[in-house]
């Protein structure tokens, strides 16, 4: 029945969230059935599973529900990729261009380096913006990260396609 369960038909698709024209994909009404959640994050595992990564990232907010279900999955760490202005302890920043104006993510200064692996997780890849600025905010603390994996891939969008132009290999369970 697991093998069959039809993660794509647990999506709900809400219009003009959170602007006119945008078509939302809630990803609540996945996480929400009994098997939903366990079996998505069975899945991006089981993708991944032949690499020796070291930790998983996930980005704020949905990042961290389905990231942490792959660390454990993998037995790994989980690092937060936090908006800014939330982490204790000392951090390192990334801006990245929302449609109007900047946002920055942030992780903290102490907890990767040159001998990490990195695994980056998160809900949904649409323009890649914010999956790039958390690449190039891994990167700069030395960590290798040349993998991604999402929930939900929106190809039209483009963002997988500028992620593997930037040398990350991208998974999603949905496309
Ligand atoms: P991008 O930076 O344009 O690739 O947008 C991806 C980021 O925005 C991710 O952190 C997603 O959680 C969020 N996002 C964008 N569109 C959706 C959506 O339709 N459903 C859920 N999250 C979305």
């Amino acid at each position: 029945y697991e093998d069959r369960l039809d993660l794509e038909a647990l999506v709900r698709a809400i219009p003009n969230y959170p602007k006119p024209g945008i078509l939302f994909r809630d990803i609540t009404t996945l996480i929400e059935h009994p098997q939903g959640l366990r079996v998505t994050i069975e899945r991006m595992a089981e993708a991944v599973r032949e690499h020796s990564f070291t930790h998983v990232a996930g980005i704020e907010a949905r990042g961290f529900i389905f990231g942490t279900g792959v660390a454990m999955a993998l037995g790994l760490g989980f690092v937060p990729v936090r908006k800014k202005g939330k982490l204790p302890g000392q951090t390192i920043g990334q801006n990245y261009a929302l449609e109007y104006g900047v946002d920055t993510i942030e992780i903290h200064d102490d907890v990767l380096d040159a001998s990490h692996n990195v695994l980056l997780v998160d809900d949904l890849v649409a323009t890649g913006g914010t999956a790039i600025a958390a690449v190039n905010l891994i990167r700069r603390t030395g960590a290798t990260i040349d993998k991604a994996s999402f929930v939900i891939d929106l190809p039209d969008i483009g963002g997988a396609e500028k992620l593997r132009d930037n040398g990350v290999d991208v998974h999603a369970v949905l496309t």
